[in-house]
């Protein structure tokens, strides 16, 4: 039997972060979670209630209501990974919308809305066996991670991956926006007060701007197996 570990996988906006831990769970049969989505499926109940919008917002509203918010994740066969819902709809595309990553990193600033999702983070992870991306997953949400990976990339590469998916989902986006909206995004993430983006000191910084997912996926896949090895059966 192997040691079940925790990965850890941090970096700045459209890295390719949730497509390499989602395939890195799919080979080593662990749990993965985008907590990105999470914040994404608050922000867009924010929006839904009237709390948040082009020219208003109203933090206090969204605080005193976040106990409505219900979130979970189930497994799509068809799809290989876990879709999120918000309070039982599911809402895995409704949040990937540039009006959604246009609010998101304000939503989370939120002292409150990060405990709750934290807390959420922490009881999926209790057991091991997972793979976890989002912003502060090696810092915060698990310190003690076995194996945390730091994923960086160009922001032009970035924005233009992002790009790529908005218009094969069909969106109409312009890719001066997109790369506006990623370079906002690093900008507010890496100087929130609470938890914010940035390499923990024991983790692996990656630049994939030159690599294709296959070599990505081998290198850090080789990361894992050198960890497992390393990790003592009842740590
Ligand atoms: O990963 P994704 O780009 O979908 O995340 C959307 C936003 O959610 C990020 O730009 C960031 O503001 C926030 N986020 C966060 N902490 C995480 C995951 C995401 O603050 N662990």
């Amino acid at each position: 039997m192997q040691q079940k570990i925790t990965i850890a996988i941090d970096g700045f906006s459209s890295t390719g972060k949730s497509t390499i831990a989602r395939k890195l769970a799919k080979e080593l049969g662990y749990i993965y979670v985008d907590t990105g989505a999470m914040y994404r499926a608050v922000t867009l109940f924010a929006i839904e209630k009237g709390f948040v919008g082009d020219d208003f917002y109203d933090e206090k509203k969204l605080v005193s209501n976040l106990s409505q918010i219900k979130l979970h994740f189930v497994f799509n066969n068809d799809l290989g990974f876990a879709e999120i819902y918000l309070n039982n709809d599911n809402v895995e595309k409704d949040i990937r919308t540039l009006y959604v990553s246009n609010f998101v990193s304000k939503i989370a600033t939120i002292k409150e809305v990060r405990e709750k999702l934290v807390e959420i983070q922490q009881e999926m992870g209790k057991d091991k066996g997972i793979v976890m991306d989002g912003r502060d997953i090696g810092t915060v949400v698990f310190p003690d991670a076995e194996l945390k990976i730091f994923l960086t990339a160009s922001p032009e590469i970035r924005a233009k991956r992002r790009y790529d998916e908005l218009i094969d989902r069909g969106d109409k986006v312009l890719f001066e926006e997109v790369l506006k909206n990623v370079t906002h995004r690093d900008f507010i993430d890496s100087s929130r007060e609470i938890s914010p983006l940035k390499k923990a000191k024991d983790a692996i910084e990656l630049d994939n701007s030159e690599m294709g997912l296959e070599e990505q996926f081998d290198t850090i896949l080789s990361y894992v197996n050198n960890t497992i090895e390393k990790t003592p059966l009842d740590s």
